[in-house]
């Protein structure tokens, strides 16, 4: 896959993708991140990409032409697979469900809003979707587009060492996760400081240690994520949504 993201502070993205499975994805081929500066689409003098609210009120709104003019130019054609994503805080939200129907993409092109936000054509009119990372107000798109490129990128075949890993985490309809939290996990040394970790876990049975996985990971969504539960204590199901 290949993401793309329009930025006006290009260099942000140095560290993000510096380190853990993204890089080595990125040397392997399995996926690349292109950082476009929104401002090589600007052609003034001042490489000018805001301007101030119709209506008055506070700070500057990223102008419009120059993130039509970058899209239209990064893409030529919007062929099926490419996908505009404009990380806005009234987005609706980017969970796992999100991540999983965003891996199947072709193309993402991920823009950065700044300020007190982006001109609103370009979210009817140029991106697909508007997508938030969580309920609370960022300075800038930057890490939430890093944020989302880091939960797609590790869900592309290959990009994980072991395959099953992803199935097996939290949210994830498959493996014993069934939607709900991971399970707690225990390595070296079996006792520290005291506290132990669970005998059965130390013990081989294969199908015990399963039926202990899946009683206290939904013990723990229960205490920690009751959002996750259904009254009668089963996952709710994930939404699916086709690109
Ligand atoms: N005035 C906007 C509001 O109250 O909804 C906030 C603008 S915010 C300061 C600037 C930019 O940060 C946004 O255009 C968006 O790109 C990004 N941003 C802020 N919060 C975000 C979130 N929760 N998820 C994704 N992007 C966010």
């Amino acid at each position: 896959m290949i993401f793309h993201v329009l930025t006006i502070f290009p260099d942000f993205f140095q560290g993000p993708f510096s380190y853990g499975v993204v890089p080595r994805a990125r040397q392997a081929g399995l996926l690349d991140i292109r950082i476009h500066n929104l401002r090589d689409w600007t052609y003034d003098r001042h490489k000018t990409v805001d301007d101030r609210p119709f209506g008055g009120g506070e700070g500057m709104v990223l102008k419009p032409e120059p993130i039509f003019a970058a899209v239209e130019s990064i893409w030529p054609e919007r062929r099926a697979g490419r996908h505009v994503v404009l990380l806005s805080a009234q987005g609706s939200l980017f969970d796992q469900s999100a991540a999983n129907r965003l891996a199947s993409a072709s193309e993402l092109l991920l823009i950065c809003g700044r300020y007190e936000g982006v001109d609103e054509r370009v979210a009817e009119h140029l991106a697909d979707e508007e997508l938030s990372i969580g309920s609370y107000v960022l300075s800038g798109g930057e890490l939430a587009a890093a944020v989302v490129i880091d939960a797609v990128g590790r869900l592309l075949p290959g990009v994980l060492g072991n395959q099953t890993s992803a199935a097996f985490e939290s949210f994830q309809d498959s493996g014993h996760s069934e939607g709900l939290l991971d399970c707690p996990h225990w390595t070296r040394p079996a006792t520290f400081r005291g506290w132990p970790a669970p005998e059965i876990l130390l013990q081989g049975n294969h199908e015990e240690i399963r039926r202990f996985r899946k009683r206290i990971a939904q013990e723990k969504t229960a205490r920690l994520r009751p959002d996750l539960m259904r009254p009668g204590g089963s996952p709710l199901p994930h939404g699916k949504m086709e690109l």
